[in-house]
């Protein structure tokens, strides 16, 4: 009889495979290690025509896959969230450690599903511990997830469906004018939870900002009382402890008051902002969050996590069950206790999330965030004190926390002129590859935008990105130079989208 042949994905050869995983581990810790050497951003249009190569039906081996690992995506890629100075939108720098923690979780690849799992009780476990350093609720329920977003989205549905006052898993949307607040400045990840849970955008009511943007609580009131008189039925409020422009945090005491007055749901987007509760000399920002109904945040922006991992909690835990338990009979487990996830959230099968938060606080120990923390808000009031001090540059929104929107600017320019001088700026530092700021708009007018949840960014890293801007600002007067910069991007640009 001919001896069956059977199939598998193990390695033939172990030990070169073990082999060849150490090299991996050093290259990539060495990746780390030597970040700041790199320039932060790099064009790749040398590798664009690989994008287009068809499925591999033969192996190339992990030895022939992982060369084009290195000779595709990292000869053309900087890593740059990893480098000190990436400051752009609000992306979390991850301490060298994430990427093993991040092997230790593919390792075991468990689905935290069950409670008769140990996986489960580490979940738990790390969620008790961000509950305790928030100084949240302990009673709180609460969920991993993949970012804020759908964080949102579950607290969202928990404030619905607990408000709805009839059986809305049962009878579906059945009432238009349910209706939630929020400030303008709000995320648009609230815009798309009032979407998908059929609240519709024109029932997610944006509240006017003060100038230091924050939501106009008189504002609020009002348009509570209006909306009532003209049949609409307010649900929530959304307060944001910390908005994405420019840090700015709701008076979430006032909020919750009004909250509480009015019956409405609360619920908190902090997704970056949260964490300053880790910073004694930031608490005051915000106090009122322990009074919140519902939470979202995220731990791969300030607490240094790779992504992707965010976290709603939610105050009354019948309430968040109420929402989503459905345990069919097989995934029933005999005799066990308590709620498997399928009952806290939408995904049942997920990765091992917890993992990444439970060996992070035990390495680094909380206080460290908070440091950290404290210690990126220092930098961006640092920026902001030389942004003030120079003539030549601007600011453009109040600085509350760690985002400093400013520009360039020079006499006899006119509005225009000086957003398509700032625009250059930023490319040039993109091109030259020095810096790595996002940019926003404040007012109609162009903002070179600099977030930092960044932990490797150093104080000297602050005055040389403000020279280069300047440098930027005068080279970029010249047509010629314009011209050039405009020339290598566009060249990329076109290979990238062809
Ligand atoms: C980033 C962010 C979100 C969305 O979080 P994701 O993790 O990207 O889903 C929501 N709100 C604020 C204020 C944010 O900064």
């Amino acid at each position: 009889m001919e001896p069956r042949k059977e199939r598998t994905l193990d390695p033939e050869d172990w030990g070169a495979a073990i082999e060849l995983g150490h090299r991996m581990v050093d290259d990539m810790m060495m990746l780390q290690r030597n970040i700041r050497g790199r320039p932060v951003f790099k064009t790749f249009e040398d590798a664009c025509e690989s994008f287009k190569e068809k499925a591999p039906r033969r192996p190339l081996g992990l030895e022939g896959a992982y060369r084009d690992f290195n000779e595709i995506l990292l000869a053309n890629f900087t890593a740059p969230i990893n480098h000190p100075r990436f400051w752009g939108w609000v992306a979390g720098t991850p301490s060298p450690s994430g990427m093993l923690y991040d092997m230790l979780t593919g390792a075991l690849n468990q689905s935290t599903e069950f409670p008769i799992d140990p996986t489960t009780y580490i979940e738990r476990q790390t969620i008790n511990w961000i509950k305790e350093v928030l100084g949240y609720p302990m009673g709180a329920s609460g969920l991993y997830v993949g970012g804020a977003s759908t964080a949102s989205l579950i607290g969202l549905t928990v404030a619905r469906n607990t408000m709805a006052g009839y059986d809305i898993r049962k009878k579906g949307v059945m009432k238009p004018g349910m209706t939630i607040y929020c400030s303008s400045e709000v995320h648009m990840a609230m815009q798309k939870a009032a979407e998908l849970l059929g609240i519709g955008d024109e029932n997610l009511r944006r509240v006017p900002v003060d100038g230091e943007f924050r939501m106009r609580t008189e504002a609020l009131q009002k348009m509570i009382n209006e909306d009532r008189e003209n049949g609409k039925e307010p649900f929530c409020v959304v307060g944001t402890a910390g908005t994405v422009n420019t840090g700015a945090f709701d008076d979430l005491e006032t909020l919750a008051e009004i909250c509480e007055k009015e019956k409405l749901w609360f619920h908190v987007d902090g997704a970056f902002g949260i964490w300053t509760r880790l910073a004694p000399r930031l608490l005051h920002l915000t106090k009122g969050v322990e009074r919140a109904d519902s939470l979202a945040f995220d731990l791969h922006k300030w607490i240094g996590l790779t992504y992707d991992i965010g976290c709603v909690l939610v105050r009354d835990e019948t309430n968040h069950l109420r929402a989503f338990a459905v345990t069919p009979d097989y995934l029933k487990v005999a005799g066990a206790k308590g709620s498997g996830v399928q009952d806290y959230g939408i995904d049942l099968s997920r990765r091992f999330r917890a993992l990444k938060v439970w060996m992070a606080f035990k390495e680094h120990g909380t206080d460290a965030f908070g440091e950290i923390v404290q210690q990126n808000v220092d930098q961006a009031q640092y920026l902001k004190g030389i942004v003030e001090k120079a003539p030549e540059l601007e600011l453009l929104a109040p600085v509350p926390l760690n985002i400093v929107c400013f520009r360039y600017r020079l006499p006899g320019l006119s509005e225009e002129q000086l957003n398509g001088l700032n625009n250059m700026i930023l490319l040039g530092l993109y091109m030259d590859g020095t810096a790595m700021p996002s940019s926003t708009t404040v007012g109609g007018k162009f903002a070179i935008r600099f977030c930092t949840v960044n932990h490797r960014t150093r104080f000297g890293d602050i005055d040389f990105f403000v020279e280069e801007v300047k440098r930027l600002g005068q080279a970029m007067l010249n047509e010629d130079t314009v011209k050039d910069y405009m020339k290598r991007y566009n060249r990329f640009i076109e290979r990238i989208s062809s």
